[in-house]
């Protein structure tokens, strides 16, 4: 099938599980009644993208509260109690981060229920997010490595236990979110792919690797604004990503400033091209999906394209980001029938 249709990862949770509109937003209650809300979020979250007509669905994120802090939260090593303030994506903004104070290692499963709630719950192709490693080291402080690439090696480890797990656990697709690499590009060619590849070593799942511009958070879009005419980051990491194991990337196009020709910089891999925007609240139209959709398919044959949306939608409000997963739904299909 053309076009299959997926999401970046999250989506907004119900106001009853976490504060609405906010990142790294607390949960609303605790213990066992907040483990059955996570739960109750997750079937939601997998119903509304089997309705959108979504073919690859994820959990939503509806168990984590933030797409990094998420997985570290079961690590052993991280104090989260003594957290510090930190510049994060070269300074771009601050946030207070947990410390890692000791060896890290994995306490035990990190996504089991979400993973298995979801594939229990659905007949579709379920895709699971992870952190990349360069993003992790750059959204926590080191009080015990000492040394940011041995850092970053050491998550891949956990990572790699992590994503073998759920492979077992019936997912299809693991997606890595590496959105530091459109910060620190020279580091991505150093070290970063092949700190990517730990993370994905021995898995025959389909793997990805995401690489946005951020939410739709106004550091993010400031950001952008002094980013010029055109967005050429991808230029630079492309050729050494096309080179490696993972065979899937993601990236944002809907409204972006990426001259579309990078993409021949990927011939040999599948394209999941973001299509809807998740900085505005402009809802798209199936006819705007169809046309994001023609403009790769000039640089991706039309086999590589998967349809996605250009970032998670955890920040935004639910009821845009449900017309915008209609939108990516149908405008899958339409690019389907007009464009096959
Ligand atoms: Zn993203």
């Amino acid at each position: 099938m053309l076009f299959p249709s997926t999401i970046a990862g999250s989506l907004p949770k119900p106001e009853w599980l976490a504060e609405p509109n906010t990142l790294w937003a607390p949960w609303k209650c605790q213990g066992a009644e907040l483990a059955r809300a996570k739960r109750d979020a997750t079937l939601l979250s997998l119903k509304l993208q089997e309705d959108c007509g979504i073919d690859i669905v994820t959990e939503g994120e509806q168990a984590r509260q933030h797409f990094v802090h998420g997985f570290l939260e079961k690590i052993e090593g991280i104090d989260f109690a003594h957290k510090v303030e930190m510049g994060i994506r070269n300074d771009r903004y601050k946030a207070m981060v947990p410390q890692v104070v000791a060896p890290l290692k994995l306490r035990g499963r990190v996504h089991a229920d979400e993973a298995r709630i979801a594939r229990t719950h659905t007949a579709r192709k379920v895709k699971f997010t992870l952190p990349g490693p360069m993003t992790i080291i750059d959204t926590i402080a080191d009080k015990y490595y000492g040394d940011r690439v041995r850092m970053a090696f050491a998550f891949a480890e956990l990572l790699n236990e992590e994503a073998k797990a759920l492979q077992a656990d019936g997912v299809d697709v693991i997606q890595f979110d590496e959105p530091a690499f459109n910060v620190y590009m020279d580091q991505v060619r150093d070290w970063g792919i092949r700190a990517l590849e730990r993370a994905a070593e021995g898995l025959f799942c389909t793997t990805a690797v995401h690489i946005c511009y951020g939410y739709g958070i106004k550091a993010n879009t400031d950001w952008k604004q002094t980013l010029g005419g055109e967005w050429r980051q991808y230029e630079e990491t492309f050729p050494s990503i096309d080179k490696s194991s993972i065979q899937q990337v993601a990236i944002e196009c809907r409204n972006s400033r990426v001259p579309l020709e990078l993409l021949g910089l990927l011939p040999n891999k599948v394209v999941q091209a973001g299509v809807v925007d998740v900085a505005s609240d402009e809802v798209e139209t199936a006819e705007d999906v169809v046309r994001v959709i023609e403009n790769v398919a000039k640089f991706v044959p039309k086999a590589n394209i998967v349809a996605t949306t250009n970032c998670g939608m955890a920040p935004m409000r639910r009821e845009i980001a449900e017309a915008k997963l209609m939108a990516l739904g149908a405008g899958a299909k339409l690019a389907r029938q007009k464009l096959a």
